[in-house]
């Protein structure tokens, strides 16, 4: 008997990504949108819901990143081994590629909830005997290698997926893509769906796209350009051969390119971005298309450290499931709640100093910043006047930071040298660390043993944010450019703080770098560094906001019961 057996009797909800980030021993993800993935399954897994995700192996993870002394990002394999985690099905799909037969095997994850929910994740592999050796290295890296390498990884993700599905006896009552690496999955469904061809005239009706729409959901996650994956029809007709004919996937895809977010919209019932924001800015990207917002959650236990979980469990008993209990917040004495968060803090700095000469202590107002290291996030925006930085944080406050930068993104690499020159120009005045290797534990370490958390983005390139939401459910406040999650969650002075004007009064053409720059400085020396060292009752008053209004909203279960209410059941 398979051990898919008693999953397979009821129709799922297919989730296809191609990155995952369940847990560090699983390196198949690079940031953001593979941990809000990791979570969207963790939670679909505490509620219960007949749900199936599907992604790549990517054998060799993202990297691993190590850093010279002068700040040089090396990019190690992160290789780790499949079978000492997961179980290979005895399943296999061939897709053509170049003309050629690729076989692809299937391993079996499963999330269990406590609760008894269990979601089973499908990890596409290329990587049998009967591949050539190329074809074998197509689900190694995770957006590794060319636009050719690309291609194939995501027809291996959304046709070898669609067919993974089938033949492990899954039946699908929705397909929920998360961002445009899937959308090949909608060409796959469009042959399924193909009309009797007898019963038609014209070669154009056999596609069944309205069927194929009803089936399936989109969410889009970025408005940076370059993160909507656009191959050439060149490339395409290389790849796929005579797959899918062309006129008709230029009506669905575009005229010029194969634009997967087009592609994935003009087959979606469904099309969503990951906040209200961010699905304004979709949406004046893509006229014509309805462009709807559900707002990004974390996954509340993941992302709690372990004093919290302690005290909640003991004051907000049912917390992980239903965080809406979070609004009780204030029966939780200041002292218990501001122990729990020293615990973290201690925990951090302790880690901070046994891997880096950062030479850390307890008692300093802490500032965190991590997240990807490229251009738009403005890592160095704290560093835009060292004097005004010197003059005001000496001796008040300790910045770390962490982040990788993608292999190929040069102003991202530049970023984290600069982050290390700065680091030697303030020393003996600022303490920083830089820490290598920004990954879902040093993540959780840094949003929990901060005291404030750090974002720049330059607006309005945030979609979500989420590393925020993470820092919220450990009573950490955010101080942050108005932007993705944060003006939903924002509430000056209460949960947190505002760098840098409203976005609606944000006129074009002026130089945002120097008003936020002004306005971070400022809220640092007036706010934010008297109000932590002269009036820690009321700090810990906007810590307890930060969990009682923000965690209390931006977690994954609400945004679970919203997909489902939604797009998945409608
Ligand atoms: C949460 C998380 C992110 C996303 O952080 P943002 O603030 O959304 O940029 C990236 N990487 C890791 C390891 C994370 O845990």
């Amino acid at each position: 008997m398979s051990i898919l057996e008693k999953h397979i009797a009821e129709p799922k909800i297919a989730y296809f990504s191609m990155e995952i980030g369940l847990r560090d021993e699983i390196p198949t993800y690079s940031g953001g949108l593979g941990v809000l993935a990791g979570d969207t399954v963790k939670s679909a897994a505490d509620l219960e819901l007949p749900f199936i995700a599907v992604t790549l192996i990517s054998r060799k993870g993202y990297f691993r990143q190590e850093i010279d002394n002068e700040g040089r990002q090396k990019e190690l394999p992160a290789v780790w081994e499949p079978s000492e985690l997961m179980t290979l099905m005895p399943e296999k799909v061939a897709v053509t590629i170049e003309g050629r037969t690729v076989h692809i095997r299937a391993w079996v994850y499963f999330v269990e909830s406590p609760r008894g929910g269990i979601v089973p994740v499908i990890y596409l592999d290329t990587d049998a005997p009967e591949n050539s050796p190329e074809d074998r290295t197509l689900t190694d890296r995770l957006y590794g290698g060319d636009e050719s390498y690309r291609i194939k990884q995501e027809l291996i993700l959304g046709i070898g997926g669609v067919r993974m599905l089938g033949k492990l006896g899954f039946r699908i009552k929705k397909y929920h893509m998360n961002e445009g690496h899937a959308a090949f999955l909608t060409l796959e469904l469009l042959h399924k769906f193909k009309k009797d061809i007898e019963a038609v005239w014209d070669e154009e009706h056999i596609w069944d796209v309205e069927a194929v729409k009803h089936l399936c959901v989109f969410t889009t996650h970025t408005p940076v350009e370059a993160g909507h994956d656009k191959f050439t029809y060149e490339l395409f007709k290389k790849v796929f051969g005579d797959y899918f004919p062309e006129n008709i996937l230029k009506k669905l895809a575009g005229e010029k390119n194969v634009n997967m977010t087009l592609l994935g919209f003009n087959l979606s019932n469904h099309v969503n971005g990951v906040a209200k924001k961010h699905g304004e800015v979709s949406q004046s990207m893509f006229p014509g298309y309805q462009i709807n917002a559900i707002t990004n959650g974390v996954h509340s236990f993941t992302w709690t450290s372990k004093g919290m979980k302690k005290i909640f469990d003991k004051y907000l008993p049912g917390w992980a499931n239903e965080p809406e209990i979070f609004v009780r917040i204030g029966v939780i004495p200041d002292e218990e709640l501001w122990n729990a968060h020293m615990e973290a803090k201690r925990n951090l700095i302790d880690y901070v100093n046994s891997v880096s000469d950062a030479d850390m202590d307890y008692e300093t107002l802490t500032i965190g910043f991590a997240r990807r290291a490229t251009a738009y996030k403005r890592a160095d925006l704290l560093f835009s006047d060292l004097k005004r930085l010197e003059k005001i944080g000496t001796a008040k406050i300790q910045v770390i930071y962490a982040g990788k930068a993608h292999p190929k993104d040069m102003v991202g690499k530049q970023l984290i040298e600069k982050i290390f020159s700065y680091k030697q120009k303030l020393k003996g005045k600022i303490r920083i660390a830089f820490i290598q290797n920004y990954n879902m534990e040093i993540a959780l370490k840094l949003v929990s043993g901060v005291d404030i958390w750090l974002n720049t983005p330059l607006r309005p390139l945030e979609a979500s944010g989420t590393s925020g939401m993470k820092a919220a459910h450990n009573g950490v406040m955010n101080f942050s450019v108005l932007d993705g999650w944060w003006i939903e969650g924002h509430i000056e002075g209460y949960t947190g703080w505002a760098i840098g004007p409203a976005p609606k009064k944000i006129e074009p053409d002026i130089n945002m770098n120097k008003i936020d720059a002004d306005d971070l400085y400022n809220k640092l020396e007036t706010k934010i560094i008297p109000l932590y060292y002269n009036d820690r009752k009321t700090w810990i008053r906007m810590m307890q906001n930060a969990i009682g209004k923000n965690a209390y909203y931006f977690n994954s279960h609400r945004m679970m019961r919203r997909y489902v209410t939604e797009t998945y059941i409608r």
